[in-house]
């Protein structure tokens, strides 16, 4: 046998299997998914802003009406406003 012939059915052989190999991955692929893709690296840059809480958006005057006497700014649950000119009582 030829080191010549010998080396032909090597790489006959060799490209048979690589496409068995080549074959069988695809069939893989297929069936079951590719193959997960690295994760990428985090980006410092741009971080997601933060949302800005209920009491920085709204501040005081929501949540207080004005006296229906003297006009002073109180919580909406009192009936009453602590000013000490206030004529309510
Ligand atoms: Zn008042």
């Amino acid at each position: 046998m030829g080191l010549l012939l010998k080396l032909a059915l090597l790489g006959v052989a060799l490209y048979a299997a690589w496409k068995t190999l080549s074959r069988w991955k695809g069939l893989y692929d297929r069936f079951v998914g590719p193959p997960p893709k690295p994760q990428m690296p985090e980006r410092p840059a741009a971080p997601p802003p933060a949302p800005p809480t209920a009491a920085a958006r709204q501040p005081v005057i929501e949540e207080t009406v004005p006296c229906r006497v003297c006009g002073a700014y109180l919580s909406s649950g009192a009936t009453k406003c602590s000013r000490p000119d206030c004529p309510l009582p």
